[in-house]
């Protein structure tokens, strides 16, 4: 399995970084993907890409909630400065659930149509953030033509990713599956052939109110085994061979 976006620079780890990863691997986590999202995070998560080598792998954006140019600008730079290292652009993205000022997302948008060019300049794939705001980022890829994209933990309607799904976008799936029923009426319409895993890690745990980890990856795996009604071997296949098809600097 690989675990396509989590968040292990975060601070809640910094003292049980090494069981965490130790659990990820028994548990059967090929990769792990953090995502650096904001200029304190990179430099952290740069180092523990370089101690875990080989097994986490990295992607820098924008977290859509910091509508500033500086950080915008910044990110950027890690961006270009880290081209060799990175296996992906994300997240970036569009967030009404915490921006709801018509100003602030129409300058977001513009962030995110830029960040969409970044992608396509350095053939990229994007982690794309949506909260709140599903069908307004997807409409934003297919206005921009751009397909390369995972949309991560998608709380948007059914419809419009199904439309997504045509073009190749591609969705991925975290242990908030569990008790989620709009994710799981998601992975019902979406075919395995869409679907990714990831855990978001530390948040959307497969319980409430727990710190979520990578090794809880098997949780989404199980869950998408069950909706689908097929072996769980067959979703670890798939969804990782998906993985690797999005992310193919995975395969060198
Ligand atoms: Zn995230």
């Amino acid at each position: 399995m690989i675990d396509v976006h989590c968040h292990l620079q975060d601070k809640v780890f910094d003292n049980n970084r090494d069981k965490v990863i130790e659990r990820a691997r028994k548990a059967g986590v090929k990769y792990i993907i953090t995502s650096a999202i904001n200029p304190e995070e990179v430099s952290k998560a740069l180092e523990i890409v370089r101690k875990y080598e080989g097994y986490v792998k990295l992607t820098i954006g924008h977290d859509p909630t910091l509508v500033s140019k500086d950080v915008f600008e910044e990110q950027i730079r890690y961006v270009t400065r880290n081209l060799k290292v990175i296996v992906g652009i994300g997240e970036v993205g569009l967030d009404y659930w915490y921006v709801r000022d018509h100003d602030l997302r129409e300058l977001q948008k513009k962030f995110f149509i830029e960040w969409i060019e970044v992608a396509r300049t350095y053939d990229l794939p994007l982690v794309i953030h949506s909260r709140s705001a599903g069908k307004y980022a997807i409409k934003v890829l297919l206005e921009n033509k751009f397909y390369d994209a995972v949309m991560h933990a998608y709380d948007g309607s059914v419809g419009y990713a199904m439309e997504a799904a045509k073009y190749g976008i591609k969705f991925s799936i975290p242990p908030s599956v569990t008790y989620s029923l709009q994710k799981q009426k998601l992975v019902k319409k979406l075919s395995l052939e869409d679907l990714l895993l990831e855990t978001d890690s530390p948040v959307l745990p497969p319980v409430k109110g727990e710190r979520n980890e990578p090794a809880n990856i098997v949780y989404s795996a199980k869950k998408i085994a069950e909706i689908k009604n097929v072996d769980f071997e067959k979703v670890v296949e798939i969804t990782t061979e998906n993985a690797l098809n999005v992310f193919k600097r995975l395969r060198k």
